[in-house]
């Protein structure tokens, strides 16, 4: 890393203390723009590096509400608007109890890259609160959705910034969430995405993480001259991109053996029947383990980690950050793992992430691989401003266009700033490029 980046990391560092998933987040995609700025001395004149590393607004708030006995609770929430060089602020909401400032701002910070890939007008934003919204009620979720958006209301907008669901936050929670904006502003405008079908949600939205995932891996097996046919695929998590990852990967001709949740793992040699997952978590809303009472022949372990013991051609992790660190790759490694596509954000450690380039596994990252929900959520914003519902299939192809357009866009950009095949940074560069050019244009703003 050369002494100027260096600076602009420790600058991040002393700026947001105690924030370690930010630091890395920054800290990956400056290592890899070194290059970038050795060929563009304008960018440094002109601070891109600083400016992009501090968000535009950051918003924090209390969000009261009542449980059913009447009890009230205060939770904190966030909206982080980080940049708006490329559109209106773009991304989700999680709700999580691990939820602070420095998960929200490296979520924001991976956004601005992710929504420049997908060649779509977004800019980067997240949001969130440690709200935990597991074992709660209908009428508790409602009520806390609808106190959060009773401030949130007037920082967001269709031309503005336009938030999604995220870990936590599914179409219910969408649906809660419109409704009480409809209620405070009287408009009914594409505020949210990943909105219910009635109501102007977008075709393809609730698969397009997962099969955007899978489309971007089939991408790179191609590149190695092969495929998904015959594959044994491990699947990390087991909500909403990880389901629909199972099912792309199913589709194009493999076998997923195991999926998780933050409690343990499921394995089944044969494969796991994806019917079950989907009744079990999007319907019940059960824990995975669950799963073995039906299918006799699965096994359930406890402890999410050990799912990477598992032997596969293929690992598509699809939980949550930093789930895979280097031990867990040098296993996958050693089981002759041939490729990884991030489906979560961020979930591999660096030292993992590192590990598979070094021992030339293929290597997705998240920014890449998982573009596809932020993707169909701008189509979903094109849908909304038209007035229109696209049918499935066209949907579906531009989603797929779109991540074969990332893969190309991010090999071309790893060759010709000289580590052809590290999708890590041509992802980084290709993206930064982009959001640059037009901060550049921009002025000093
Ligand atoms: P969900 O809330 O639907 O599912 C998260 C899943 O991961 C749950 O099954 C959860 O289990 C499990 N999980 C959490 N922590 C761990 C852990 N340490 N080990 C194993 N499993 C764990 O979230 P999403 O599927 O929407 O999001 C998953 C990831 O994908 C996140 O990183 C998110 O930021 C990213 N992402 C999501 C997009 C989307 O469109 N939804 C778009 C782009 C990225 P449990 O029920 O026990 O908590």
């Amino acid at each position: 890393m050369s002494g100027y980046i260096e600076s602009v990391l420790e600058t991040v560092k002393k700026r947001n203390p105690n924030e370690p998933e930010f630091h890395q987040a920054v800290e990956e995609v400056l290592e890899s723009l070194a290059p970038v700025i050795n060929t563009h001395p304008e960018l440094r004149d002109a601070a891109i590096l600083e400016r992009i590393v501090e968000p535009e607004r950051q918003i924090w708030f209390r969000v009261p509400w009542q449980d059913d006995q009447g009890k009230i609770h205060v939770n904190r929430a966030f909206r982080i608007e980080f940049n708006s060089a490329l559109g209106p602020y773009k991304g989700g909401i999680r709700f999580h109890p691990s939820v602070y400032a420095g998960i929200i701002k490296f979520l924001g910070f991976e956004q601005i890259f992710k929504n420049s890939l997908t060649g779509l007008m977004m800019g980067g934003g997240k949001g969130g609160s440690d709200f935990d919204p597991k074992g709660k009620s209908d009428s508790e979720i409602m009520r806390f959705c609808q106190s959060f958006m009773t401030e949130l209301y007037r920082h967001i907008g269709a031309d503005t910034d336009v938030p999604a669901g995220d870990i936590g936050v599914g179409g219910r929670e969408v649906g809660y969430m419109f409704g009480q904006y409809k209620r405070l502003t009287g408009l009914f405008t594409g505020v949210l995405t990943g909105k219910g079908l009635d109501f102007g949600g977008s075709l393809v939205r609730t698969e397009a993480t997962g099969y955007g995932c899978v489309y971007f891996c089939e991408e790179m097996l191609k590149g190695k001259g092969t495929s998904f046919e015959g594959k044994t695929v491990t699947v990390s998590g087991s909500g909403n991109v990880a389901i629909y990852a199972h099912e792309k990967a199913t589709q194009l001709g493999a076998k997923v053996v195991a999926m998780s949740d933050s409690n343990g793992y499921i394995y089944c040699e044969s494969g796991i029947d994806l019917a079950a997952v989907k009744q079990l978590k999007e319907v019940e809303r059960k824990r995975i383990k669950e799963y073995v009472k039906m299918h006799k022949a699965a096994k359930y372990v406890e402890g999410c980690g050990g799912i990477w013991d598992v032997k596969c051609d293929v690992a598509l992790p699809c939980a949550t950050q930093n789930e895979l660190d280097g031990e867990a790759a040098k296993t996958l490694i050693s089981n002759g793992c041939i490729a990884v596509a991030e489906g979560a954000n961020m979930p591999c450690t660096p030292d993992a992430a590192k590990a598979f380039v070094k021992n030339g596994v293929l290597f997705g990252p998240g920014k890449a691989a998982n573009a596809g929900g932020v993707a169909v959520s701008g189509l979903e914003m094109a849908q909304n401003s038209q007035r229109l519902h696209w049918n499935f299939e066209e949907t579906d192809q531009y989603l797929h266009r779109i991540m074969t357009d990332i893969y190309t866009s991010s090999s071309e950009a790893a060759e010709k700033y000289g580590t052809p095949g590290n999708l890590i940074n041509g992802a980084n560069i290709a993206g930064f490029m982009k959001v640059s050019r037009a901060m550049m244009a921009q002025g000093l703003v």
